[in-house]
C-alpha cells in the first residue's frame, strides 16, 4: 500500500479535516499520479453534504485533478515517470459495454467507476478522491496534459472543461448558431471560452447584475440578467441551443422560451432537488428538446484537452492551500470566486 494524506468529510456536511488514506499498489496497467492541483467543483460540495445521497464515510472529494506521473506498473505504456497528467471523473468502468466500446465511459451499462463514490474495481474499496497526495489509476482512464496549457488553470478542465465541451460538441455548436449560457460560475465560465473558441455567438444569463462586466470581458456578445422579466422577453426565441450550468433548482421555461423552433436546452447543472417541472407548452410549441449530459468520455476528453491548448482556454481560478477548503466551500456557495478554487497540493500537510 501507498500511504499518503487527504482531506476527508467523516460525515454529511461536517468540515473536512486531514485523514491518513492508504492507495493501491501499482496493478500492472496503473499509473502512480502525485497530485500538483485539485479544482473545486460544485459537485464535490453537492457530495460532502449528502445531498446526492449516502456516501462511504470518510468521504475524500475532487476529481478535477492534474499531476505528476511518480511510478507506473510494468506493463503501461501510455504515461511514464515524469509526464504532467490529469484524472478527471472516472477511473474505471466494464471496458466491455456498447457505449465502453466507443470510449463513452460515461454511459457504462454496468455504471463507470467515479474517481470519488466508487468501488476501486483491484480492491473492493471506496474511490478517493483529489483532495490527496497521491492517487493510483489505470493508464487508459489517465489524460496527457498538452504542452502550453497552465496546469492549474488546467485542472478545472477535468471536470468543468469536459462537461460543457461534450454538450456544445453533441450539439455542433460552431458559426453561425446563437446559443446561451445560463450561470456564471465553475462550468458556465469554462463553457463560454469554448464556445467561443467554437465560433458561436453567444447570450450569457445570468442572476447576478455584478457578473454582467466579467461575462463580457470573457467574451459574452450578449448578457442578459435573468431576473429581469423584460430582458428575458427580449431575448424570446432567438436562441438555437442553450447549456444550463445552474447548481440550484430553478424555473426552466424562461430559457426555453428563449428557444427559436427545434432549438435544444441542455441541462448540466444538478441540484439537490429537482427543478419545477417545464410547461408542456414551452416544448410543443416550437418543437423544442430538453436534454442533459454528464461529462463526457476519455478519448473526448484529450480531445478538449488538446482544443484548449491549442484555443489558449484554461479556468480562472484562484489559488488555495489544503487548509483553507472549508472556508472556499462558503465562497464559493456565495459566489465569491472567480470562476475556480484551485487547491496547491504542495500545502497538503505531511502525514
Ligand atoms: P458554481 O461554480 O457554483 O456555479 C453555479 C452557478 O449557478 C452560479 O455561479 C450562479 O450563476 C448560478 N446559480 C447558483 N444558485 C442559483 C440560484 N439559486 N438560481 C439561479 N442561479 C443560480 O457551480 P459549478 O461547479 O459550475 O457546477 C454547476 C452545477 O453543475 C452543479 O450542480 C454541479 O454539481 C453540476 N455538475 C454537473 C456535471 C455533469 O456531468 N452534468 C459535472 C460537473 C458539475 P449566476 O450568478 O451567474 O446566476
Ligand atoms: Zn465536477
Ligand atoms: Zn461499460
Amino acid at each position: 500500500m501507498i500511504k499518503t494524506n487527504s482531506y476527508a468529510a467523516h460525515s454529511p456536511g461536517e468540515a473536512l479535516k486531514p485523514w491518513p488514506l492508504e492507495r493501491r499498489d501499482p496493478e500492472p496497467n496503473d499509473i502512480v499520479i502525485e497530485i500538483v492541483y485539485c479544482g473545486i467543483c460544485h459537485s464535490d460540495i453537492h457530495t460532502v453534504r449528502g445531498e446526492w445521497g449516502e456516501q462511504n464515510w470518510p468521504f475524500v472529494a475532487g476529481h478535477e485533478i492534474i499531476g505528476r506521473v511518480i511510478a507506473t506498473g510494468d506493463k503501461a505504456s501510455l504515461h511514464k515517470v515524469g509526464d504532467m497528467v490529469g484524472v478527471g471523473c472516472m477511473v474505471d468502468s466494464c471496458r466491455t459495454c456498447a457505449p465502453c466500446e466507443v470510449r463513452m465511459e460515461q454511459f457504462c451499462e454496468n455504471g463507470f467507476n467515479g474517481t470519488y463514490s466508487g468501488i476501486e474495481k483491484p480492491t473492493g474499496r471506496p474511490t478517493y478522491g483529489g483532495y490527496s497526495g497521491v492517487i493510483v489509476v489505470h493508464e487508459d482512464f489517465v489524460l496527457r496534459l498538452p504542452e502550453g496549457l497552465d496546469p492549474a488553470g488546467a485542472a478545472p478542465l477535468l471536470c468543468a472543461g469536459i462537461t460543457t465541451y461534450s454538450p456544445l460538441r453533441r450539439w455542433n455548436v460552431g458559426p453561425g448558431m446563437k446559443i446561451g449560457i445560463v450561470g456564471l460560475g465553475g462550468l458556465g465560465h469554462v463553457a463560454l471560452k469554448i464556445a467561443k473558441a467554437m465560433g458561436a455567438h453567444v447570450t450569457f444569463f445570468t442572476t447576478s447584475p455584478e457578473k454582467v462586466e466579467d461575462a463580457k470581458a470573457l467574451g459574452a456578445h450578449e448578457v442578459v440578467i435573468s431576473t429581469d422579466p423584460a430582458a428575458m422577453e427580449a431575448a424570446a426565441y432567438t436562441l438555437d441551443f442553450v447549456l444550463d450550468t445552474v447548481s440550484a433548482p430553478h424555473d426552466l421555461d424562461p430559457y426555453l422560451e428563449t428557444l427559436r423552433i427545434d432549438g435544444t436546452m441542455c441541462l448540466v447543472g444538478m441540484p439537490e432537488a429537482p427543478h419545477p417541472s417545464p410547461d408542456p407548452g414551452s416544448l410543443i410549441l416550437k418543437r423544442r428538446s430538453l436534454a442533459g449530459s454528464i461529462t463526457g468520455g476519455l478519448t473526448e476528453t484529450q480531445e478538449m484537452l488538446d482544443f484548449c491548448a491549442e484555443h489558449g482556454i484554461a479556468a480562472d481560478y484562484e489559488m488555495v492551500a489544503m487548509d483553507e477548503v472549508n472556508e472556499a466551500y462558503e465562497k464559493l456557495l456565495a459566489g465569491q470566486v472567480k470562476y475556480r478554487f484551485v487547491i496547491d497540493m504542495a500545502t497538503m500537510p505531511a502525514l
